[in-house]
């Protein structure tokens, strides 16, 4: 029994102004340009305690800050695909979808050298085709739904939805998903933003964000023993001084513990996969 943890760093820079709030605005852009910082903070944080991330970066964020791409790839972290500007797939058509897909591959091949293997999907949403062209575009996994907490589980497409009658659960594919949390992502704790699309407080207490953060380690490592514990973080977000001091704290205390191993979330999906092949794999939700 093991505990995996996998820091991921969703690197969205300026893209996430540009693309989600539309702005143009450079007082908004700044508070994306601070990501470079935070990102430089977080590689000498990362480096120091001997530990490999998993970034998730824009292509639009790698062609503006190369040299924190090759500090990341120089680092041996693992880069993931995360839009080229940040763009939500559930507003778009199949084809734009294709296109966004595959210059953020282009544009991450050509200064990492691999095809980036993992996905995690910007602003938290899917189109019905984006699971389906992640499979056609060879990724293994994803890290944006929730099915689960701490435990993998493959992808499904087709499921069949409506109002009128009974949820049909679709079949299992070869994606890997790695579950996402909004309650381990810091940016809804952390960061206050105003937009059409409401106002979001942030600004959150570090002790209490550490309080739910350790609570969810300590529920899978005391009650579960085995899985993943996935934290999503954001350099413009935790690279601020009160909230890099609280990670520091928690990393301190959850390599504390025995039989925890911290690890790119790529090198675990490839491990897990190989134990749990989609062949012969019974899916939680709809059972043996
Ligand atoms: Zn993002």
């Amino acid at each position: 029994m093991s505990v995996t943890v996998c820091l991921t760093f969703d690197f969205d820079a300026m893209s996430s102004w540009i693309y989600g709030y539309r702005t143009k605005s450079p007082n908004a852009l700044s508070r994306g340009e601070f990501g470079a910082v935070g990102a430089r903070r977080l590689i000498d944080l990362l480096r120091l305690r001997n530990i490999r991330g998993t970034w998730f970066v824009p292509g639009h964020s790698a062609e503006a800050f190369p040299d924190i791409m090759a500090a990341l790839v120089s680092g041996g972290h693992e880069i993931g695909h995360h839009g080229y500007c940040h763009e939500d797939p559930s507003h778009m058509e199949r084809a734009e979808e294709i296109f966004v897909l595959e210059r953020g591959i282009d544009v991450l091949r050509s200064m990492t050298g691999v095809a980036p293997v993992g996905y995690r999907t910007p602003s938290g949403s899917f189109s019905e085709n984006s699971l389906a062209l992640l499979l056609e575009h060879g990724f293994a996994y994803d890290s944006s739904m929730m099915a689960d907490d701490f435990t993998p589980y493959y992808c499904r497409v087709g499921d069949r939805v409506a109002v009128d009658e009974p949820f049909v659960f679709g079949e299992c594919v070869d994606i890997v998903e790695v579950p996402f949390a909004w309650h381990l992502d810091d940016h809804p704790f952390f960061e206050h933003t105003r937009s059409r699309r409401g106002i979001n407080p942030g600004l959150a207490d570090p002790n209490r964000v550490y309080e739910v953060w350790r609570g969810e380690f300590d529920y899978l490592y005391q009650r579960l023993g085995e899985g993943v514990y996935t934290l999503t973080l954001h350099p413009q977000v935790i690279g601020r001084g009160h909230s890099l001091l609280m990670l520091e704290r928690l990393l301190d205390d959850i390599a504390g513990h025995s039989n925890v191993v911290f690890r790119t979330m790529g090198d675990y999906v490839a491990e897990w996969r190989g134990e749990n092949p989609l062949a012969t794999w019974k899916s939680p939700a709809t059972g043996p």
